[in-house]
């Protein structure tokens, strides 16, 4: 019987769906292959989500194997890391967690089978005469005369390579295979290589290691993946995959297939680049907002939700492209859109005195948690007859079409009163200090008909709470060129030291969400302490995208 929730949505889907179908495979078992080495991003959610997404739409599994075969580059604090990103994305591996490190016996196993089969072979060409011997796109690369030694003698080098007998690169494994294939990767690709550096699991056990080409096909044959997912730049690595699995008689070996990766405007996605960035300090860390990694998105007020709203919308496919920030910051405006509470900030004050509010007076106004969401309630705001608005919601001199303050004309401050702005005073710069209204006592929120165009939030100066607010822009400039440092986006920060807040926001919670009426949604960031709350924005109100997408 057909089952509507395995209808296909992908040629990945697709093919696991027809292997199914011609009991190719009983069932499916995926896995994500993260390399300890920096911390996750964006990139690998969309990968994280085609891996967990597609095993569990067809009742199968997906396996979390940390591929830590280059113990220069990888720690414990990445793997840590890692694993609490993929659970926050809302993917979860149970008990299936492994490590291509516990297989360095049995892949050890396998590379001397290979031997034995003359079919691998200790090669003692430096690195240098290597790259000479490989050969170019166009020209076909020479044999190594290493190549046809005798297989018991490759043998001992081989253990003697393990032994530690050697140096690093005065020896490696090689597989026997074609120097004068098109394709590079099918020129006897190095299988082991000599390090002396410690594992963070295996410490100094080992001193050589695995190369990905070799280990990721045999990770995959020991563990009964079935369909190994990847990114396009695998493709050219894929025969090689084959030929592993082939040369190691594997039953019913697995099969690796490929999509575009997902490349974001904006931003970098490069691991290296992404650490050279946390490194020279030219952004605050892995998990600095404007970083496209999962942590800095969590910490700039993205969702699991948005993010996986996300990938679902950009799809999976088999050509490259970019996308734009606008699809990404999409999906955040309609996570938040009817879950986050609306709170009034002030992210650039001046200060509003309504004259004819009598002295010592206050009181309070309900104002909606969330219009658009009547189950978020509402809540009491303390008015007192001296507000801040923004600086640009007052005019001197009113361009064309401006409904907001500006002298002689009228407003309504949200929720409260109408007011009529009567006057207001300078410094000696010209600069607006104060704006002086007087307000219509009759014509309270709620109860009074009389409509005007324009209505400004505010926050109460009595009760205010100061807060920094921090506003993002890109990261990257696209246009500009030339060395990661000349494409960072000067303005990519910006902070406001000065910011009034509604007293309800004093102690808001890391991680905590809000809509500030007008000026965009904002998470509150651990910086911040009770009392001297700090906001980051994670996106405008704005949506360009939306629009697009209707037309
Ligand atoms: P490196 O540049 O260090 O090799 P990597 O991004 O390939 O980094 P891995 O940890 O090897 O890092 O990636 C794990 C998985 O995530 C791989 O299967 C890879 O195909 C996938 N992946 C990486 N970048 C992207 C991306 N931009 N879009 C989709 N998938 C990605
Ligand atoms: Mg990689």
């Amino acid at each position: 019987m057909e089952d509507a929730t395995r209808t296909p949505n992908n040629f990945i889907e697709e093919i696991v769906a027809q292997d199914l179908q011609q009991g190719k495979h009983a069932s499916v078992l995926t896995r994500f292959p993260p390399e300890p080495n920096g911390y996750l991003h964006i990139g690998h959610a969309k990968a994280i989500l085609v891996d967990f997404l597609t095993a569990e739409k067809f009742g199968g599994q997906c396996n979390l194997r940390f591929d830590d075969t280059n113990p220069v580059k990888e720690d414990t604090e990445y793997v840590d890391n890692i694993m609490e990103d993929i659970h926050w994305l809302g993917c979860d591996w149970g008990d299936r967690l492994f490590f291509a490190s516990d297989y360095f016996d049995k892949l050890y196993g396998y590379a001397e089978q290979l031997i034995q089969k003359g079919l691998a072979y200790v090669c003692e060409l430096t690195p240098e005469q290597m790259r000479a011997y490989r050969g170019t796109l166009t020209e076909p690369g020479k044999n190594s005369p290493w190549r046809d030694r005798p297989i018991e003698e490759s043998l001992a080098e081989f253990r003697a390579m393990r032994d530690g007998k050697y140096k690093e690169g005065e020896r490696t494994l090689r597989a026997k295979i074609d120097m004068a294939s098109p394709n590079l990767n099918m020129r006897d690709p190095v299988i082991y290589r000599i390090m002396h550096t410690s594992h963070h699991r295996t410490g100094d056990a080992w001193c050589i290691y695995p190369m990905y080409d070799f280990q990721h096909p045999v990770s995959d044959a020991i563990e009964g993946i079935t369909h190994s997912i990847c990114t396009l730049e695998y493709e050219d690595h894929r025969p090689l995959y084959d030929w592993f699995l082939q040369a190691l008689d594997w039953p019913n070996p697995p099969h690796q297939y490929e999509f575009a990766r997902l490349n974001l405007a904006g931003t970098v996605m490069s691991k290296r680049y992404l650490k050279k960035l946390v490194d020279d300090k030219l952004v605050s860390g892995w998990d600095d907002p404007r970083m496209p990694t999962i942590c800095g998105l969590r910490r700039r007020g993205y969702t699991p939700q948005a993010i996986r709203d996300f990938c679902a919308t950009i799809g999976v496919a088999k050509s490259n492209s970019t996308v734009e920030m606008p699809v990404l910051e999409h999906c955040l405006r309609e996570s938040l859109k009817t879950t986050t509470h609306r709170r009034m900030a002030v992210l650039d004050p001046i200060e509003l005195v309504i004259t004819n509010y009598p002295q010592g007076q206050s009181e309070e106004v309900e104002i909606a948690n969330n219009a658009e969401n009547p189950e978020l309630g509402s809540r009491k705001v303390r008015f007192s007859g001296r507000v801040y608005i923004e600086r640009e919601d007052f005019a001197i001199v009113p361009p064309p079409k401006y409904k907001r303050l500006s002298p002689d004309k009228e407003v309504r401050l949200m929720g409260a009163y109408i007011v009529k702005c009567t006057g207001y005073e300078t410094d000696e710069a010209g600069q607006v200090t104060r704006v002086l209204c007087e307000y219509d006592p009759q014509s309270a929120s709620g109860q009074c008909a009389r409509k005007v165009k324009g209505v400004l939030h505010w926050v109460d100066a009595q009760t205010a709470v100061d807060a920094q607010v921090r506003l993002y822009d890109v990261l990257i400039d696209d246009e500009a060129e030339g060395e990661l440092e000349d494409r960072l986006n000067k303005h990519s920060l910006q902070v406001l030291e000065h910011a009034k807040v509604e007293a309800a926001l004093s102690d808001a919670e890391p991680g905590e969400s809000f809509q500030f009426i007008r000026m965009g949604y904002f998470c509150a960031d651990p910086d911040g302490k009770p009392g001297a709350p700090v906001f980051n924005r994670s996106v405008g109100l704005k949506d360009t995208w939306a629009k697009q997408a209707k037309k």
